[in-house]
């Protein structure tokens, strides 16, 4: 795009948008990157800071017309590069919409704009006893907005279901500026095609969110119990945690910690932890929490675990401090690409199996912590930066990308897929054909076409 172009399109957008546009370069600059370590190119044309549904609208009447490609963006914390803006490009974010406009204590639901985080979210329905389920690791610093269009998940998804499973109903500005509601207010609803599930995990690909009538749950009564149980090698905290599974015990989470990871969390923490071949972790909330906790525990042991277990929830939350270290870890180590396979629970031991050889076959550093109870692993490689290609990526070393496309093929061999909640974006585009297949593949893109008939929505991402 010309200097020429820039400045019409900026001023007539201005006109439209007023104090919504944003050009400083600097603010265009934190554009160019989300936290999957890619970098675009150039910094966007511009930013729209949308303030409402009507700027939304605006925005995208004017790209649809003139062309001009929208990158949808919640708080930029994603995993897969979907959110990033490059030359030419602009941003559209959704992050200043964040009103709660509505709670219903009858109908246990919400209704919220996309920008509000998840963790505020949460924060405001604590006060009425109420939580809103889907728990990313990042739900701190996420949107609502940005959960939906990834269909994030966290460690509480494998009782209590991922972003899908919550989401009723949702308003959609489309890329000609159409608003869309689609979905229930109701916990049935089968009148025609369920867009609005088309909708979560569309990487902003399909249209922008504005605002979503969401579940929301009564908070667990009861305690909370967590047990942790080292095991001598990955294989064996699997087996555990999918006779946990078989037990019918409903843990409300259940995370695997390999010797790399728990070497790396040691090293972070100075703390030594290289006793532990394996660690599985396991809290229980709720009715019969206590019993769950005591049960999974004696099953643990029987497996040959070496466990321990807290029933107040400051002493679960230092089990746990281990877990929540691995982010820490990992980036105390350098470059990290993070990774998301998920299998059948079970081929978890397999799985595991599998990126040992992959790290030893390749020479790379790989620790993996897993969500067991969904089968969804987070494979982290770890490598010393090379500096940014003429693209300005990260320079990913080529045994590094070896070792993920091994790891990719291995995950799909075990009846698995890419992504288990990171989605798709710039940075598994490359394998997305492989998984789903040439059907799908060109079904998904007619899809695609219906909705975004001049291909302004996030273009290069995901297909
Ligand atoms: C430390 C850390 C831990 C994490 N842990 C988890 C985890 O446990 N589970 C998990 O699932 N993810 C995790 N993530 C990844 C990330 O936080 C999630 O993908 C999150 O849902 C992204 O939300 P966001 O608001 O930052 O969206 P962004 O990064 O801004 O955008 C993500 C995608 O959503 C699209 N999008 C954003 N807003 C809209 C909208 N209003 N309408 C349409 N499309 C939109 C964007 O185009 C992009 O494709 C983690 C990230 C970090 C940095």
């Amino acid at each position: 795009m010309s200097h020429e172009h820039v400045d019409r399109h900026r001023a007539a957008l201005a006109e439209l948008l007023g104090p919504a546009l944003i050009v400083e370069p600097a603010v265009l600059e934190t554009l160019r990157a989300d936290k999957s370590g890619h970098l675009s190119g150039a910094p966007p044309l511009a930013l729209v800071e949308a303030r409402s549904i009507e700027d939304v609208q605006a925005t995208l009447r004017y790209a649809n017309e003139h062309g001009i490609p929208v990158v949808p963006r919640g708080a930029g914390t994603g995993l897969a590069g979907g959110a990033i803006g490059g030359a030419g490009e602009l941003v559209l974010s959704t992050r200043a919409m964040q009103r709660v406009l509505e709670l219903s204590v009858a109908d246990e639901l919400v209704v919220v704009e996309p920008g509000i985080l998840n963790g505020d979210l949460n924060d405001q329905l604590a006060a009425h006893g109420f939580w809103f389920a889907p728990d990313p690791a990042s739900r701190a610093i996420s949107t609502i907005g940005g959960n939906i269009a990834t269909n994030a998940g966290g460690l509480s998804c494998v009782k209590y279901g991922v972003t899908r499973e919550a989401v009723l109903g949702l308003a959609v500005v489309l890329a000609d500026g159409r608003l869309l509601r689609t979905g229930h207010r109701t916990v049935k609803g089968v009148t025609g095609l369920d867009l609005a599930a088309l909708m979560v995990g569309s990487e902003g690909t399909l249209g922008v969110i504005v605002e979503a009538t969401l579940r929301v749950r009564p908070r667990p009564q009861g305690t909370a119990d967590t047990v942790s149980v080292s095991f001598a090698s990955t294989r064996d905290a699997a087996r555990a945690a999918s006779a946990i599974m078989a037990a019918g015990m409903q843990p409300s989470a259940l995370e695997i910690l390999d010797a790399a990871a728990l070497r790396a969390i040691g090293d972070y923490l100075n703390q030594d932890l290289s006793d532990r071949g394996a660690q599985l972790l396991i809290r229980t909330d709720g009715e019969g929490a206590a019993e769950a906790a005591q049960r999974a525990l004696k099953l643990a042991a029987e497996l040959g675990g070496r466990g321990e277990l807290a029933v107040s929830v400051e002493a679960g939350e230092e089990l746990f401090a281990t877990r929540r270290a691995f982010h820490g870890a990992m980036a105390a180590r350098g470059e990290v690409l993070i990774e998301d396979v998920a299998v059948p629970r079970s081929a978890l031991a397999d799985m595991f199996d599998e990126l040992e050889r992959i790290g030893a076959q390749f020479d790379v550093d790989i620790a993996t912590v897993a969500h067991a109870g969904d089968g969804n692993l987070h494979p982290n490689f770890t490598f010393q930066s090379q500096g940014f290609d003429a693209a300005g990526e990260p320079i990913v070393p080529d045994e590094v990308w070896a070792a993920a496309d091994a790891m990719f093929t291995a995950a799909l061999r075990l009846g698995g897929t890419l992504t288990g909640e990171h989605g798709v974006g710039l940075l598994k585009r490359r394998w997305l054909r492989t998984e789903i297949g040439d059907v799908s593949f060109e079904l998904q893109r007619e899809i695609k076409r219906v909705f975004d008939p001049r291909g302004i929505l996030n273009p290069g991402k995901v297909y």
